[in-house]
């Protein structure tokens, strides 16, 4: 049988002969219809299928989408075209974790092996890849960086690492930004590198690009002694030649540690020892295509399966994570992960002053309050630095005609086009469609057309304004600075306006939440947050947890330098025209568990995640009428057993932006109170969902997302 990564969901492997017997995991190319495809021998025992001794079945990964279709079982065996040669298989624990993911995320378990690979295994041809092998490896220069001196641990660190050392985990490393959490991480590496020879480590982060110095701290600690091939990294930006470079070192057991992203999850690691899951919350663990896996469960699977610990890391947990690490109380026991938290700030500053300013105060319209403008201004004119957070990137999300209301819209979704002032463009940040601002309005022709409302383009200008007349302390000018999606969509942009922040060249950073991650500016002094109450009101109901973790980690960009003396302590600004919510007075108190605490009360109250598990199956046709169809006919047919396993399908809805690209797309919300009866009615819905798409031609597309991030 196929696997196609489209829909053919729960096929089987499709089956070979070969003379000779394979063990289960050799990467083989074989031939499907007119060409030759990667595949791993999933299971070297001889298959019913046929009476020859020889026969093995594979599984083979193949993106053709004009093989959907499922072979029939009677289709004659052809035979594996070659093995790769230099490779050895893939463990059994890794076939494992791709079988797992495939049948929890609802896809084809050859889709899954196929995106965990390097491409080029499968691009290269015979003669090219046997052109890779006899190329010497070059000698890894050798590591040049500065060696650090190594901190002792503090009391907290101290502890923590005992306790990682004691238990079996996961652990949830419970800690404020600038507690010493990444310490943490490298000692409880180096402890498990100095125990075994072998023993290898993943360590993920969201996104390597907004945190290089996090690379280069593990290379700097580990490089001088391991040498400099004892690191690589994984992430979408490297080349495909790099990729199957540090893919073949960590899968030769070469690498002892591994950095990357969530595509990391899957690296094949024969001696993988510790898994570390840096920034646990960050949404982009979650992958938003395909198999829309979470690398951060799939940590947690892993790690029980090949008994590597876990540590995941947050100062701002996921209210999932929060609730698997409560302690044990009279009533329930603990749960599944043991919580470790480290409390206080290691050699750093305080952590900043909350300061909410309440807009209704405020005269109509304004941007920056008096109180917030006069603060920047001083801190400015002491060299310090300042952080301006607004989630909306453009000039402005709206063009408005003021005579007859006409609006940006864009004719191909449902949402407006953004004014981008810079290129004088309406820019549909859905579908790209983009075009000139016309001179006039386009449906009266009047010339007075305006921009509504403010994106960080507007804001950067607009401050410019506002603090012209201020200067530096060595009497320039002060500069300002944008950092958002379209300042940095060139190769290299963000990381060179990152190094200019960091250079101390920025006086004021203007951006959306990327200048909130992981950056260690050492100059900030103040974080202002402009417009944040869109999510206190939002229909996602994750959107509240989602604002208060970008609130804490923007705050936790000032004062990371304690060796600064400051004239005023640090602080982080909110304007609000909510001041008194209370999502900002746990910010205020930089009170976690009290913000979790509330959040999960009403997630139990309204049965929400985690105390529930839910799925999506979102469908894409032509019209609204037709998505929706799919949907609720699929409803019909699972109904039965949904109602026998207790599961709840709700009706069809137009997700919220109902139109891109001229697609219309809709969804339907599946939720149950148990994962194992969830995944039981899934696993079986599946095949109603394939056989309906014959009826239900005008569906383009359609897909289910587990545990999804978004509703
Ligand atoms: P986090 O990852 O929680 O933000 P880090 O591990 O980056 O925290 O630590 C914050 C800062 O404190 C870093 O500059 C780090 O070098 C320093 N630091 C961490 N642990 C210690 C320690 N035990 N002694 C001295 N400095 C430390
Ligand atoms: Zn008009
Ligand atoms: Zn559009």
């Amino acid at each position: 049988m196929v696997h196609t990564p489209a829909h053919s969901g729960i096929g089987g492997a499709l089956t070979y002969e070969s003379d000779t017997a394979h063990a289960a995991g050799t990467l083989v190319r074989v031939p499907l219809g007119s060409r030759e495809l990667l595949g791993v021998v999933w299971d070297s025992a001889a298959t019913p299928l046929s009476a020859a001794p020889d026969t093995q079945s594979s599984l083979i990964s193949t993106n053709d989408p004009s093989h959907r279709s499922q072979a029939p079982a009677t289709m004659q065996l052809r035979a594996i075209a070659s093995v790769l040669q230099g490779v050895p298989p893939v463990s059994a624990h890794w076939r494992q974790l791709v079988q797992f993911a495939a049948h929890y995320y609802q896809r084809s378990a050859g889709e899954v092996a196929l995106a965990a690979l390097p491409s080029q295994l499968r691009d290269l041809s015979t003669e090219q890849w046997a052109r890779r092998l006899k190329r010497k490896p070059k000698t890894v220069a050798a590591y040049e960086g500065a060696s650090q001196t190594i901190p002792e641990p503090t009391d907290e660190q101290a502890q923590v690492l005992a306790n990682i050392a004691a238990h079996k985990g996961p652990f949830l490393l419970f800690g404020n930004t600038g507690s010493g959490k990444t310490e943490v991480y490298l000692r409880a590496a180096q402890a498990v590198l100095e125990h075994n020879p072998q023993a290898q480590i993943l360590v993920m982060v969201p996104e390597i690009n907004l945190t290089p110095q996090l690379e280069e701290r593990f290379r700097a600690r580990f490089c001088p002694q391991w040498g400099a091939g004892c690191l690589v990294s994984m992430h979408s930006s490297l080349t495909p030649a790099q990729r199957l470079k540090n893919w073949l070192a960590a899968h030769s057991g070469e690498a002892r540690i591994v950095l990357g992203t969530r595509m990391a999850v899957f690296a094949s690691m024969p001696h993988l020892q510790l898994i570390v899951v840096d920034e646990e919350h960050d949404p982009s663990y979650k992958q938003q295509e395909g198999a829309r896996y979470s690398a951060r469960d799939l940590a947690v699977y892993r790690g029980q399966l090949e008994g590597a610990k876990v540590i995941l890391g947050s100062a701002t947990p996921s209210l999932e994570s929060w609730h698997h690490s409560r302690p044990a109380t009279d009533a329930e026991p603990a749960g599944r992960y043991l919580r470790l938290a480290m409390p206080s700030r290691v050699g750093q500053g305080a952590l900043p002053l909350v300061r909410r300013v309440d807009m209704n105060r405020q005269p109509y319209k304004t941007v920056f309050s008096n109180h917030l403008l006069d603060a920047m201004r001083e801190r400015v004119t002491r060299g310090e630095q300042i952080l301006v957070l607004l989630n909306r990137r453009g000039y402005a999300p709206v063009l408005n005609c003021n005579d007859c209301g006409w609006k940006s819209e864009c004719p191909h979704c449902s949402a407006y086009r953004v004014f981008h002032k810079l290129d004088r463009t309406l820019r549909c940040h859905h579908c790209g469609f983009t075009q000139p601002v016309p001179r006039a309005c386009p449906s009266c022709g009047n010339l007075d057309i305006s921009p509504l409302g403010r994106g960080t383009e507007q804001l950067e200008e607009h401050l410019a304004e506002l603090l012209a007349d201020v200067r530096r302390p060595d009497g320039e000018p002060i500069r300002i600075a944008r950092i958002d999606a379209d300042s940095t969509r060139l190769k290299g942009e963000l990381e060179r306006q990152l190094a200019e922040v960091h250079a101390g060249a920025v006086d004021v950073l203007v951006g959306t939440q990327m200048i909130a991650k992981g950056h260690d500016f050492r100059r900030v002094t103040l974080v202002a947050a402009l417009n944040p109450d869109g999510a206190l009101f939002s229909s996602d109901f994750r959107a509240p947890e989602r604002l208060f973790s970008l609130l804490m980690q923007a705050a936790g960009r000032a004062g990371r330098d304690a060796s600064m003396s400051l004239v005023s302590p640090c602080e982080m600004w909110v304007q609000s025209f909510h001041p008194l919510h209370p999502l900002f007075e746990a910010l205020k108190q930089h009170d976690y568990p009290a913000f979790a605490e509330q959040q999960l009360k009403e997630r139990e109250q309204a049965t929400l995640p985690p105390f529930s598990f839910q799925a999506l199956v979102r469908a894409e046709a032509r019209s609204q009428e037709a998505a929706q169809g799919f949907l609720n006919a699929a409803r019909e047919a699972g109904a039965a057993l949904a109602d026998e396993l207790l599961v709840d399908l709700y009706p069809a809805v137009p997700m919220t932006i109902q139109r891109v690209a001229n697609i219309e797309r809709a969804q339907m919300l599946i939720e149950c109170t148990s994962r194992k009866a969830l995944q039981h009615f899934l696993a079986h819905w599946q095949a109603d969902l394939h056989a309906m798409r014959s009826a239900h031609r005008q569906v383009i597309r359609w897909a289910v997302d587990v545990d999804p991030l978004a509703i």
